[in-house]
């Protein structure tokens, strides 16, 4: 490390390089910090309930409570019955369908006290103004707020890389600011997230910085290196220079980290995402040591990315569970349904998992891929997980397939075939946003993204029947391409929508492709409707905001209005479109209704 210094010193006498990049770590780590002490007050109040220390972490098998009988349901028309009125409408116009007999908590609630979540509104509903401008789109799924974030990064870099410093003249700066970047990359790209903990953001949200900072460790490992060959090259050093073990394994280096970035643009990433995603991890491990032997002096900051990772697998492995699987065909939604009764806590809605399936069906490597899916149920049910997997390239086909193989259909042990699976996780979700703790919510979600507003509700309804939920009503916005891809799922929202006692739910399904006219539109239960076009989001955000209003003067006037959630989990598209619609909503409204906050899945 001495050496290193002196070399620094030599070339740049008024900065001590190593020193500074470590302050600009240090910068960066404080500019974290501001971002954590933000979401604190949120932290503390859902940290603040003992039951969120048991959620969202390990995934385990746990005896269920035996339930008291429900109070009666709402009613539900069967098809020999007839139309239901609510049919007959559109979704926006069954808004109105409401009643305010299912405002009644649920009686023993009552009795034992209610124990309702603390609500901590999120910094964007105390600024929203600021929150909008923020949260505008300048491109698909990206917002003037990472922007900021990643403007930031740069000038804190480009500062290290240029203070009384010139690249070509002194190409060893470049080399200390790509060297201090490398704990950052692999901090970012783990998926127990330390950071992500702190901020109450899942590991996906951060991804854009990891691939944003890999990016620019990228570009000043190669200015780092041109420069020196510059300078060898007009000395007639170079053929000398680059016999050096230091420098063999400074080249080794810099083919590492070019390759990593190569393999990693779109056209890998959507293509070839195995071989993406080997050649990353076989790449990012042989860097450290060939960055080392390149330079000794470095080591603390390889320890540091070796320690962040290596501690990444350990808890990966801690968080893995083999189990035997249930897995179905649901041709209408062309996908598989997987489902894991044995395996029912550990999990918050809307948390993802990485999923194995040890089967030679899945192909010469496929039992060894691992796939994010989307929890579809909440935890606690009888049920236990399920995972509802699309058909959409290569590995999921085959799931597909396999399921296919062993016959359709939906009854309970007489169709589908048991796998072994393994399954990691629980990773992502709403963090510190708290559903349940909202007067309102709201899910737009899209094709698969059903999975997310699934176990969304089932939680919110779960904690209704506790006595644990501020939820006053509860909208779902599903958009599908064609109307049949509501048929297979019908008995389950049904379900959800017997359950909603004691908090409305509706659940309005729009489909795009128009062209036939939907089978079995007219037997649908009130409270689930089926709309051919894309939905009017505004429209509906606004019944709700008013809805939320008048019940809290009315029926559950005890309980203060907390704001509107709105979850959107669906192709980037969608994100942006409500983003837009939530931005353009009148600032007294919005005050008068506790805020509206977004979280995106
Ligand atoms: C957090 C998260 C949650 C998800 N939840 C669901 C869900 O509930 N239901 C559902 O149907 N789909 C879900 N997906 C998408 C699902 O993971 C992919 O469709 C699936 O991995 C595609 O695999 P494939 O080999 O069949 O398709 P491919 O054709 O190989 O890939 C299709 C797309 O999926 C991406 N992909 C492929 N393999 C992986 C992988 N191992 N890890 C991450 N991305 C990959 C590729 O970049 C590509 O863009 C989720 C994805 C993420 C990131």
């Amino acid at each position: 490390m001495e050496a290193t210094t002196q070399s620094v010193s030599s070339t740049s006498p008024a900065v001590n390089a190593f020193q500074f990049v470590f302050h600009i770590d240090v910068f960066l780590l404080a500019l974290a910090g501001v971002f954590a002490l933000f979401a604190l007050p949120r932290a503390v109040a859902r940290f603040s309930r003992a039951a969120e220390w048991r959620q969202g972490h390990i995934l385990r098998s746990i005896p269920l409570e035996r339930r008291a009988p429900r109070p009666p349901m709402r009613s539900v028309q069967s098809p020999a019955a007839g139309p239901s009125t609510a049919d007959n409408l559109t979704s926006e116009e069954s808004h109105t369908l409401h009643s305010e007999a299912h405002l009644i908590r649920h009686p023993a609630a009552k009795k034992e006290g209610w124990s309702l979540p603390p609500h901590v509104c999120a910094w964007s509903s105390r600024v929203p103004t600021f929150a909008n401008i923020l949260r505008y789109r300048l491109d698909a799924g990206f917002s003037l707020g990472q922007a900021l974030i990643l403007v930031i990064y740069s000038a804190a870099l480009v500062y290290a890389g240029f203070l009384k410093s010139n690249p070509f003249a002194d190409p060893l700066r470049t080399g200390f600011v790509a060297m201090s970047q490398v704990p950052v990359v692999y901090l970012l790209a783990t998926k127990n997230n330390i950071l992500g903990i702190f901020l109450g953001l899942g590991y996906e949200k951060l991804n854009y910085i990891h691939r944003f900072a890999g990016t620019l460790l990228v570009i000043a490992s190669n200015v780092h290196s041109i420069g020196y060959i510059y300078q060898w090259t007009i000395d007639h050093t170079f053929s000398k220079n680059i016999r050096l073990s230091p420098h063999i394994w400074a080249f080794v280096a810099l083919v590492t980290v070019d390759l990593i970035y190569l393999f990693s643009i779109p056209f890998f990433r959507r293509r070839a995402y195995n071989f993406f995603y080997c050649s990353h991890v076989v790449l990012f491990v042989l860097f450290l040591p060939a960055l080392h032997a390149h330079q000794p002096g470095v080591w603390p900051y390889v320890i540091a990315a070796a320690g962040i990772i290596s501690l990444d697998y350990l808890i990966r492995f801690m968080k893995t569970r083999v189990f035997n699987a249930r897995i179905r065909p649901i041709p209408d939604l062309m996908l598989t349904r997987i489902e894991v009764p044995q395996l029912n806590a550990g999990w918050r809605a809307g948390q993802h998992v990485r999923l194995r399936v040890l089967s030679s069906a899945m192909g010469w490597f496929g039992w060894a891929e691992s796939h994010p899916f989307t929890i579809a149920t909440a935890a606690k049910t009888p049920e236990g997980m399920v995972l509802l997997c699309k058909k959409t390239g290569g590995w999921t086909g085959r799931l597909y397939d396999m399921a296919k193989a062993a016959g359709y259909g939906s009854d309970e042990g007489a169709y589908g075939r048991t796998v072994q699976i393994m399954i990691e996780g629980p990773y992502g979700g709403p963090g510190h946003c708290v559903f349940a703790s909202y007067s309102a919510a709201i899910f737009v979600v899209g094709g698969s993204g059903i999975t997310f507003a699934l176990s969304a509700v089932q939680d919110i309804l779960q904690r209704d029947s506790e006595g644990a939920s501020r939820v006053k009503i509860i909208e779902v916005i599903w958009s599908v391409q064609d109307s049949a891809s509501l048929t297979p799922l019908v008995p389950q929202l049904t379900a959800l929508i017997q359950q909603s006692v004691y908090t409305p739910l509706k659940i309005s399904v729009h489909y795009t492709r128009t062209s036939e006219k939907p089978a079995g539109k007219d037997f649908l239960p009130p409270g689930l409707t089926l709309t051919a076009g894309r939905p009017k989001i505004a429209k509906v955000l606004d019944a709700v905001m008013s809805r939320a209003v008048s019940y809290g003067s009315n029926v559950k006037a005890s309980l203060d209005i907390t704001g509107v959630v709105v979850g959107v989990c669906g192709p980037t598209g969608m994100g942006d479109d409500v983003a837009h619609v939530i931005s353009q909503v009148d600032g007294g409204r919005r005050w008068a209704v506790g805020g509206i906050e977004m979280h995106e899945e």
